[in-house]
């Protein structure tokens, strides 16, 4: 089995849930691990993960892997929001899982808001983890295609084409296939989401 996992989906697509399950479990059948996240600021603490639909875990937020030791005895290292570290970051918990009988479970985004990789999502791609698909539907009405990627909004409904990769927070964002991702933030420059959503609503009255 691979030691090195990367369960990788759109926002909202049920990821850190699926993090929450695994700890759960883990710690009901006595194995030993760790749940770790980027923080975005400089502070390491002791936080919670909670999913959308109200699961939770304790988890120690840092803010980089380089002084990260695990405990002797950890057997899985949970990350969640993976790829909001950094590549070296990355190569870190590779030197990790390679020498070590520790198995790392990362969960995270692959694709930002401009349709760009997240630096640390390509490093788990280049590193060969196992990875793991988290399916989810387009999130723009009416469309059943796989999300992939995601848009951006302001407070207005316009889509934001330069926002740094590092926004947090998913009530702006709305994760959608390729095909409404490249129509929509390549072809339709004056795109507004309110009046897409009021005109569709109006359509099925
Ligand atoms: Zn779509």
């Amino acid at each position: 089995m691979a030691k090195l996992h990367f369960y990788y989906g759109v926002m909202a697509s049920s990821k850190s849930a699926l993090l929450c399950i695994n700890a759960y479990n883990l710690k009901r059948t006595g194995n030993k691990f760790e749940v770790i996240k980027p923080s975005v600021d400089n502070r390491d603490s002791t936080s919670k993960i909670v999913s959308r639909i109200g699961l939770s875990t304790d988890a120690r937020t840092i803010p980089n892997l380089d002084s990260y030791k695990p405990r002797r005895d950890t057997q899985f290292i949970l990350i969640d929001e993976v790829q909001f570290f950094s590549p070296k970051d990355i190569d870190k918990l590779v030197e990790i899982a390679d020498n070590s009988k520790t198995t790392i479970i990362c969960y995270g985004l692959v694709v930002d808001s401009n349709g760009n990789m997240f630096p640390a999502s390509k490093r788990l791609f280049e590193a060969n983890a196992e990875k793991h698909e988290i399916e989810t539907v387009c999130e723009m009405p009416g469309c059943v295609n796989s999300a992939s990627h995601h848009l951006r909004f302001d407070e207005f409904g316009n889509v934001i084409r330069d926002g740094s990769q590092v926004e947090v927070g998913a009530s702006q964002y709305k994760s959608v296939c390729r095909q409404h991702f490249n129509s929509i933030y390549y072809k339709l420059p004056n795109f507004n989401l309110l009046k897409y959503m009021h005109d569709e609503k109006n359509k099925h009255k």
